[in-house]
């Protein structure tokens, strides 16, 4: 099962910040959208960083209050690992667990044109394990 299959299904929308916005501008569209990133794109629609749920308490800790005033450019991830639509679930299982993130932006072409959170990672090897399971069990009946 590839990146591709969760996209069929979620569809390409990806929630994006400018560097220049607020952490607070951040919050706000995380708790908006029920989300847990998001990715910041510069001008011209490349990507450039991302920031999470845990960047922003991170900030909070760290500066207080004030943080929120912080530019997210200030707070975010710069050096994001994405991925193709053709990669499988299981390198991208691998890609999180190893870098410790909960989601990746799919780039192709140089354009973001969708983004995997563990949740969706989650919910479709589940889907798979049941479609497997069931196979079984409708061999073992007609064998
Ligand atoms: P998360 O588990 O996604 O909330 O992110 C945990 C930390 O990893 C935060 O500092 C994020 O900015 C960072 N992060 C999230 N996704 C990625 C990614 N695809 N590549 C690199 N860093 C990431």
């Amino acid at each position: 099962m590839t990146v591709k299959t969760i996209l069929v299904r979620k569809g390409n929308a990806v929630v994006t910040i400018d560097p220049t916005a607020t952490v607070t501008a951040a919050a706000k569209l995380l708790g908006e959208h029920g989300i847990g990133a998001v990715v910041v794109t510069s001008a011209d629609g490349h990507t450039i960083g991302i920031i999470s749920e845990r960047d922003i308490v991170k900030a909070l800790a760290a500066r207080g209050g004030a943080g929120l005033d912080a530019p997210v450019s200030e707070i975010m991830t710069r050096k994001v690992v994405t991925c193709t639509q053709q990669d499988t679930i299981g390198e991208l299982m691998k890609q999180m667990t190893e870098g410790h993130f909960r989601h990746v932006p799919v780039i192709e072409q140089d354009r973001l044109v969708g983004i995997v959170s563990i949740g969706d990672v989650v919910k479709s090897r589940l889907e798979q394990m049941e479609q497997e399971s069931d196979a079984l069990r409708d061999y073992i009946r007609t064998a």
